[in-house]
């Protein structure tokens, strides 16, 4: 990490952004709005560091989000597009890449088919109309922090960007977003993260009407939060009602394990969305599972659901190259989950030595440091009350020294497996300063 401290050709983008595009960004948590200042704007990423327009140079955090969890510009990644490039950016016609992804996603995750959409919104969207054209149902249940993309169904007590960006503050009220109709809200049940009673009550006063319970795994959008085992029955348990069970693997998806969450958890959902790392940094998202279901998928059945793009062949490329090299090398799940214990109990530490209060998520490659007071955070409702003002300050010392987190409460954090001890060692020494300046 270099840090030199300007912003100032950030600052003159951010402005130019503004005056072009809704908050000058193309999605909202990169605003900075949760924690002020201004947003670096990127011009180059390398292995486990990003470098701003500025020239500053961070240890990276974000990851895009999570695709990135082979490290910024891998070798193997990088020349599988250009390879692809030099034969045709998109055909709208099948290609041979689209196989050879989709028989690796089936043979990874034991999913009987996939269909390649482009981002993990159209994932869970297609996956649900999906669940509702098989049962003839209406309604679906997700659960609050929970967050499934931007489809208008799905902004229902959402977690994500809507945490603390939603006008009114934490737990913005049913739908969370404007310009989502009452009645498109109307289908969407929302239960508790964690509480199985009440999926078990839900289920059976209405299971009969549900067409889908859809969830995250394993949390990352309301922070992360890990489901107890009483949960995990539960969901289960939906199925014998004729439910769709969908596992929204969007961001667990091949970084819990090569078998995501459902691998480490040892799920059995009907169907999964995936996105994110099945891309490689390019856009791309999927849905999958039972036969018997994806059969109702169009051309096959009468669920429609098409894409230009999908499929596109360097999006394929990057994703094919990317799986094949977790698969060949799945040392790298020990590798980061190692890496992400030592940083949790680092961060643990510096904190207490500052008495600043912190609980801190782990699971894998994931991770959040709640700033809060308090023995356990299970759910969205226990997590809402977090210090996001504490966490802006030690956000912002961070930043000045390099280490660029995860620019919300509320979000993971992800290890890639270029992360190492250089890394680990400079973002703990700085977090050390970092917890005493939250209090100062
Ligand atoms: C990121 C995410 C999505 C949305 O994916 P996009 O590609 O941003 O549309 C859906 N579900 C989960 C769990 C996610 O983390």
């Amino acid at each position: 990490m270099t840090i030199s401290g300007s912003t100032s050709q950030s600052e003159a983008l951010f402005s130019r952004a503004k005056a072009v595009t809704p908050g000058g960004v193309n999605s909202p948590v990169r605003a900075f709005k949760s924690v002020g200042g201004v947003p670096r704007f990127i011009v180059s990423a390398q292995g486990a560091y990003l470098t701003d327009v500025d020239g500053n140079r961070y240890v990276d955090y974000v990851g895009s989000w999570g695709p990135m969890i082979l490290g910024h510009d891998h070798p193997a990644v990088r020349e599988a597009i250009a390879g692809a490039l030099s034969t045709g950016t998109s055909f709208g016609a099948p290609s041979p890449r689209e196989v050879e992804l989709a028989e690796l996603v089936t043979q990874l995750t034991g999913a009987e088919r996939v269909r390649f959409v482009n981002s993990g919104t159209e994932a869970t969207m297609s996956a649900l109309r999906l669940a509702r054209g098989f049962t003839g149902r209406k309604f679906i249940v997700k659960f609050r922090g929970n967050y499934h993309g931007h489809a208008d169904g799905l902004l229902v007590e959402a977690g994500s960007g809507l945490m603390t960006n939603a006008e009114g503050g934490l737990g913005a009220a049913a739908p969370s977003s404007a310009g989502v109709p009452e009645e498109y809200a109307a289908l969407t049940l929302v239960g508790e993260y964690n509480d199985p009673a009440a999926l078990d009550q839900l289920i059976a006063e209405r299971g009969h009407e549900v067409a889908a319970v859809i969830f995250e795994p394993v949390v990352g959008n309301a922070g992360v939060l890990i489901p107890t085992p009483e949960f995990l029955a539960a969901l289960h348990r939906v199925k014998e009602a004729g439910v769709v069970l969908i596992a929204d693997e969007v961001m667990t998806g091949f970084r819990l394990s090569l078998n995501g969450a459902t691998g480490l958890l040892g799920l059995k959902p009907d169907l999964r969305c995936w996105g994110k790392i099945i891309g490689g940094g390019l856009p791309v998202g999927a849905y999958g599972g039972r036969a018997d279901i994806m059969d109702f998928v169009s051309p096959q059945g009468p669920v429609y659901q098409a894409g230009t793009l999908s499929g596109n062949p360097l999006a394929m490329a990057a994703g094919l190259a990317t799986l094949r090299e977790l698969q060949a090398n799945p040392g790298i799940y020990t590798q980061l989950e190692a890496y992400t214990t030592r940083l949790a109990n680092g961060l643990k530490g510096a904190a207490s030595s500052a008495g600043v209060p912190l609980t801190v998520n782990h699971v894998g490659s994931m991770l959040t440091a709640f700033f809060i007071d308090t023995p356990a955070v299970r759910t969205y409702t226990q997590a809402a009350p977090s210090d996001t003002k504490a966490f802006a300050r030690w956000f912002q010392a961070m930043l000045s020294r390099g280490v660029y987190w995860a620019p919300s409460q509320f979000e993971s954090i992800f290890i890639s497996a270029a992360h190492s001890d250089t890394q680990l060692n400079a973002t703990l020494e700085a977090a050390q300063t970092a917890f005493k300046e939250v209090n100062s």
